[in-house]
């Protein structure tokens, strides 16, 4: 069935996103929002939009019911969640399709296996997919955890099943930790999931995070667009993503993806999705998990393959088969993306409040940026924190790395400390020039001080751009005193005072 009108469960840069391919395909949009969104670019740029409920997210982008209802009421035929919010919540899914609307995502048994790490890894297992060797189950016997651990060898991970954002990891360096450690991992879960059931695998040492994109129709097709590496991270959460990984070879690529599409077929998956993977120093992979949705990071995929992501979740979910053959896919320049996070890298990355006094985003060739905020808004305490993404692209890795740099430095942000300053040290390093690093970019390499010269910058950033506002007064002022401007003003007021 064709999809006429799409309503957006979400908000900011991701909305937009959406709402921009549905345009281009002829879909009438309709945002929701909530009451600290009022003013946000996805608001005014959809065909309609209705407020949702108060700020904080339980009373408004997480009102599953309500979402349906306005979606309803407006004659929209179909549901689009972004990321985040309701996404991945198998549970929205069902009700969508209850009410007779199409969930632009896959099925509510995919959210559902692929939700449970372990569950995940259970059906990953079915099909001879390589898992971090350790615990297929949730512990229940402290002894029975310590034995295991005894022979999977120190250090391990405690992971939380329902996990995600990297909350409830713990590492386990030795035995004596172990105890306290679970305790820890536990109680964070329960208390960011409900669910304090956990498991422990190997922790893979020198780890790259590198994940596999797919594309999944509702016949049993399934391609991969190659992968995402996104081994810069912070916190377990990613900062600086970069398609393609530069230390992948051809052979280990396509076995990722083979691997990739099959277990999207263990879990019956349509629409997009993503198969992460981490990969040891060896590049041995192993499967992680799989999120079954659309990633902040998907613009490096789209930047070197072509395909609109966005469009391709749409065709799938009015059931169209897919068009795009496995061998028609190619690997075609190189593309990078750093989150703009309000937060300061220089205090431990606390996050930031405040208002976007100065926002200019840099232009030019091979860089796109997605965003949903405007110059002089806020920045909401209540959601996310990420600003923008910005992505480069070019020929070869060495010149989008190159015009990243100087897409960083055209980038002027005032008001609000961001990530930018972060990553431009990250994109200046060796070790990232290299491709030689891995998750622990931030503790082996990155010290505050790196960038106490860039808050300097940032202080020489702000001065130019006051003096930039005031040659723009000051040379508006001069038009109006050296002649020609005022003179046609006073004609024409002398004019209509003549014949009025
Ligand atoms: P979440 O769902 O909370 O994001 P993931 O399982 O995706 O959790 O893991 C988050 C990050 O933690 C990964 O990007 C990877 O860098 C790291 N990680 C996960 N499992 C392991 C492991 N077994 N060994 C080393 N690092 C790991």
């Amino acid at each position: 069935m064709k999809i006429k009108k799409l309503l957006v469960a979400n908000r900011g840069e991701i909305a937009l996103r959406v709402m921009r391919s549905a345009r281009e395909m002829g879909i009438q949009t309709v945002a929701i929002y909530s009451e600290a969104d009022r003013f946000s670019p996805h608001v005014k740029y959809a065909d309609e939009a209705v407020c949702v409920g108060a700020p904080p997210s339980a009373q408004s982008y997480l009102q599953m019911d309500k979402i349906i209802e306005i979606a309803k009421n407006l004659g929209a035929d179909a549901i689009h969640p972004g990321y985040g919010f309701l996404s991945e919540r198998a549970v929205f899914s069902q009700k969508v399709a209850e009410a007779g609307l199409i969930f632009v995502g896959p099925s509510p048994y995919s959210i559902e296996i692929m939700g449970s790490k372990i569950e995940a890894k259970k059906a990953a297992d079915r099909f001879g997919i390589p898992l971090v060797p350790g615990l297929k189950e949730a512990i229940i016997d402290i002894n029975e955890a310590k034995k295991k651990a005894q022979e999977i060898g120190y250090p391990i991970l405690i992971k939380a099943s329902a996990g995600g954002g990297g909350k409830g990891m713990r590492i386990v360096n030795n035995e004596n930790e172990f105890e306290e450690q679970m305790q820890r991992a536990i109680s964070e879960a329960s208390a960011a999931f409900g669910d304090g059931s956990v498991f422990i695998e190997k922790y893979i040492t020198s780890p790259k995070h590198i994940e596999i994109q797919v594309l999944g129709d509702q016949h049993g097709n399934v391609v991969y667009l190659f992968e995402r590496e996104c081994s810069i991270q912070r916190r377990h959460q990613k900062l600086v993503e970069e398609a393609p990984s530069s230390c992948l070879t051809p052979e280990i690529r396509k076995a990722m993806g083979e691997c990739a599409v099959l277990v999207a077929k263990s879990c019956n998956y349509y629409g997009a999705g993503t198969v992460e993977f981490v990969v040891d120093e060896a590049l041995n992979f192993y499967f992680l998990e799989m999120n079954t949705r659309l990633q902040v990071e998907h613009p490096v995929t789209e930047m070197i393959t072509g395909v609109d992501l966005v469009k391709q979740q749409i065709l799938i979910a009015e059931g169209q088969p897919l068009t795009i053959k496995q061998e028609d896919l190619q690997i075609k320049g190189h593309s990078i993306e750093v989150r703009v996070c309000a937060e300061d890298p220089a205090n431990n990355f606390l996050p930031e409040v405040g208002k976007l006094q100065t926002y200019r985003p840099p232009r030019g060739v091979g860089i796109r940026v997605d965003d949903g905020f405007e110059e002089g808004m806020e920045i909401p305490i209540y959601y996310d924190n990420m600003i923008a993404k910005l992505i480069t692209y070019a020929d070869t890795r060495t010149e989008a790395i190159q015009r990243m740099m100087r897409a960083i430095d055209e980038f002027q942000i005032t008001g609000i400390q961001t990530t930018l300053s972060f990553c431009k040290y990250v994109l200046g390093h060796e070790a990232f020039a290299s491709g030689k690093f891995d998750t622990k970019f931030v503790e082996k390499y990155f010290k505050p001080e790196h960038i106490a010269t860039q808050a300097q910058a940032d202080e020489e950033k702000i001065a130019a751009v006051l003096v930039s506002k005031l040659v723009e007064k000051i040379s508006k002022s001069a038009t109006f005193t050296n002649g020609t401007a005022p003179a046609r003003q006073v004609k024409s007021n002398w004019k209509n005072r003549r014949y009025n």
